[in-house]
């Protein structure tokens, strides 16, 4: 239900054209090697990509941040190299859409830690706004990348959210329909055992939203134990993002 009622609500938001605003040319030798050891030594996603998909990653960043306005709050400093990470996450998530920068996403606000938020009225590590603002904790953004398989990964989380307001006109509404099944599905055993998800952890079944979102922190960090254990779930997942990632980790095809 979820899925259908942003389908309605963005169908009527006038598209936003995206253009690259880097042209292969215009970035210098330099700069690309720079961004390339950067991908290399902190981003294990970019390590799995062949050298053509790692150029075209690297222009994706560049694109995406020059997007994006970036701010940190409190005492953290924001250098060139925290924009090029956040915008990195964003081009790991969207790197099956050609369409792939998120042009209703304006801002990210930076804060050292958790933080509190008027909204909500509580601490939180991350929230995504529908107006067009994401604000995250650096130190758990950074924790996602240091830790690439405990299924946390906060950039990641956000972003989805984010994705999924952006671009959920261009979603398969079949497969979302299948999400919103297999959600249920998982709720209803938890439920029933009594006994978490070994792979959704229960924050995930909250909503439809963070089911999305969680999804996504699992597709990105346990590909294969995700296809393993919900083979449905995992194809939806490569639908909905346009790519297959347990066959790339495995280097053998998963999907039949
Ligand atoms: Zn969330």
């Amino acid at each position: 239900m979820l899925f259908r009622q942003l389908r309605r609500r963005r169908a009527k938001s006038p598209a936003v054209r995206t253009r690259r605003l880097t042209a292969e040319g215009v970035l210098s030798a330099d700069v690309k090697q720079s961004i390339h050891d950067l991908l290399t030594r902190e981003f294990s996603y970019y390590s799995l990509l062949k050298e053509a998909e790692q150029q075209e990653f690297v222009l994706r960043c560049v694109d995406i941040k020059s997007n994006l306005e970036f701010e940190a709050r409190e005492e953290l400093e924001l250098t060139d190299e925290m924009s090029l990470l956040l915008s990195a996450s964003m081009a790991q998530l969207t790197f099956g859409f050609k369409d792939y920068v998120l042009s209703n996403f304006k801002k990210v606000i930076l804060y050292p830690s958790t933080f509190y938020s008027k909204l909500i009225e509580a601490e939180v590590k991350g929230l995504t706004y529908g107006n067009g603002f994401i604000s995250l904790s650096w130190s758990h953004f950074e924790h996602g990348y240091e830790h690439g398989s405990d299924k946390l990964n906060l950039g990641l989380h956000e972003f989805a959210h984010a994705l999924l307001l952006d671009k959920a006109k261009q979603f398969d509404v079949e497969a979302f329909d299948i999400l919103e099944k297999m959600a249920n599905f998982i709720k209803e055993e938890v439920e029933f055992t009594g006994m978490s998800d070994s792979l959704f952890r229960d924050y995930g079944l909250t909503n439809m939203h963070e089911f999305w979102a969680v999804a996504v922190e699992v597709y990105f960090e346990n590909p294969v134990e995700l296809a393993a254990k919900y083979p449905r779930l995992y194809r939806v997942m490569c639908v909905l993002l346009k790519q297959d990632l347990a066959s790339r980790v495995l280097g053998i095809p998963v999907l039949k």
